[in-house]
């Protein structure tokens, strides 16, 4: 059966309530009906040791004594509902029997049934009966037997029942009502917030669902898509300005390479002038293809298409290879590499993204230290890891600066020093690279002296 979640609720509410008022009015009708019988047995109980009191026993006979005043007063009061009233000897003969029986007997039971009042039946009609055994020296020498209609209590009784069963089924047909229209009211939060996701776009993401008023689970899931929503925005708002800056970033050399073409079609030049041209414009293409294939680096470290098995390599022996690499920009600055190792075991890392971060950083200590000073690099355990440090002693970064420095395309202090090339995404690169693998990467600089960037493996 596909129910609504409103319906399932509303059948849910109307289930558990159905079954509590069932058994309330079980318990009720349960309730009458004991009573009843409890008044009608006090009542017999009374007649039965009332009138063992009005009995005289003969020879052979038991009688009543007081029959004629008994006649009288059957002649003279309307009995509403009367008490029969039988005297047997012990053999079961009926020996005398109330004036209101006429013509009738009661059902006599055998011996077993002596005390506990019990239902049977007087021309057919139901009746409650008692069987007191009368006794004399030590004998029972016969039974007193005192019955009551049953058929007014039996007539409440099915009233009762039918009042009960049709207030029931009413009872159900309004709980069905009851229970859907506050099913309809506490789902009404859900309804908002399919309403409002349904609604938004990547043109209205600033539209958040409505808060219920109680805080309560609703409320935590509604605030939960909000958050959500809000992280999305984030983050496409972070591409938003990632594609503008990229976009920024590839113009500004394609203008200047058209600038260049363009002065320099306009009249004859020198080979000379042509030769340096050329020399300018191929440099200003690798700088673009380089920021081509980082961007493409960055989208591949951002998609789920990364390397699966990552081998594993040596540190040390990585930082080698990165050095090696970058001996030609050392020779030209002067600088001197100043490498200790103090692991106590050997080290493997991911060589993929473990040398993206460190060819990141090791190319940057380059870049920005000043001629003829010396890279530190050490190599240490730590309680967070295996520590790679690496300080130069260059320019330095602001302190203000430091948290912007792995954001897209950010460069401090990019003007003050436009010897040094670059376009802000190396160290994105190397974060992005270091979140893969669960590294981290902290700095700490001081201006005009020096950085230093720790990576935790
Ligand atoms: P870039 O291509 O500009 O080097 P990065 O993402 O690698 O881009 O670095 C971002 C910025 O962080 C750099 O522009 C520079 O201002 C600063 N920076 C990074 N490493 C160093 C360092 N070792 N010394 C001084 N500044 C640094």
């Amino acid at each position: 059966m596909n129910l609504s979640f409103r319906n399932r609720i509303a059948l849910h509410y109307m289930i558990a309530t159905s079954i509590i008022v069932a058994i309330i009015f079980v318990v009720v009708y349960l309730v009458v009906k004991e009573s009843m019988y409890q008044n009608i047995d006090k009542d017999l109980s009374f007649e039965a040791s009332k009138h063992a009191g009005e009995i005289k026993l003969a020879h052979d006979t038991i009688k009543f004594t007081n029959k004629a005043e008994w006649e009288e007063i059957e002649h003279r009061e309307v009995q509403i509902n009367p008490v029969f009233i039988q005297i047997m000897d012990a053999k079961g003969r009926m020996m005398d029997k109330s004036p209101n029986l006429k013509n009738n007997e009661l059902p006599f039971k055998n011996i077993e049934t002596f005390g506990p009042h019990f239902n049977t039946y007087l021309n057919d009609k139901a009746i409650r009966q008692i069987q007191k055994p009368i006794q004399s020296d030590g004998k029972t020498k016969g039974y007193l037997l005192a019955a009551m209609s049953l058929e007014p209590s039996i007539m409440v009784l099915i009233k009762l029942r039918n009042v009960l069963i049709i207030s029931y089924l009413l009872l159900l047909s309004v709980l069905y009502f009851i229970s859907r229209y506050l099913a309809g009211r506490s789902i009404i939060p859900v309804k908002n917030i399919t309403k409002t996701t349904n609604r938004i776009t990547k043109n209205n993401l600033n539209e958040r669902v409505d808060l219920p008023a109680n805080h309560d689970e609703l409320y935590d899931l509604s605030s939960g898509i909000n958050k959500l929503l809000q992280r999305i925005e984030n983050a496409l708002e972070r591409e938003r300005q990632f594609t503008s800056d990229a976009s920024h970033e590839l113009r500004t050399p394609l203008s200047s390479l058209r600038g260049t073409l363009e002065v320099l079609i306009r009249k004859q030049r020198t080979r000379e002038e042509y030769e340096d041209k050329i020399k300018y414009s191929l440099s200003e293409i690798d700088k673009m293809t380089e920021t081509i294939e980082q961007l493409l680096l960055l989208a591949r470290l951002d998609s789920s298409r990364k390397p699966d098995k990552d081998e594993g390599v040596l540190l040390p022996a990585l930082i080698d290879d990165i050095l090696l690499k970058h001996s030609t920009s050392i020779e030209s600055k002067k600088l001197s590499v100043d490498f200790k190792n103090a692991f106590t075991s050997n080290v493997l890392v991911p060589k993929y993204y473990a040398n993206l971060i460190l060819d990141n950083i090791i190319n940057n200590a380059i870049k920005y230290s000043k001629n003829k000073t010396t890279i530190h690099i050490n190599l240490y355990d730590s309680e967070a890891g295996s520590v790679c440090e690496i300080t130069d002693e260059g320019i330095g970064i602001k302190t203000e600066d430091i948290p912007n420095i792995f954001n897209h395309f950010f460069r401090s202090d990019a003007l003050e020093h436009k010897e040094i090339t670059g376009n802000g995404l190396g160290l994105s690169i190397a974060q992005k690279s270091a979140d893969s693998i669960n590294a981290s990467i902290t700095v700490k600089s001081n201006m005009g002296k020096g950085s230093t960037f720790f990576i935790t493996f």
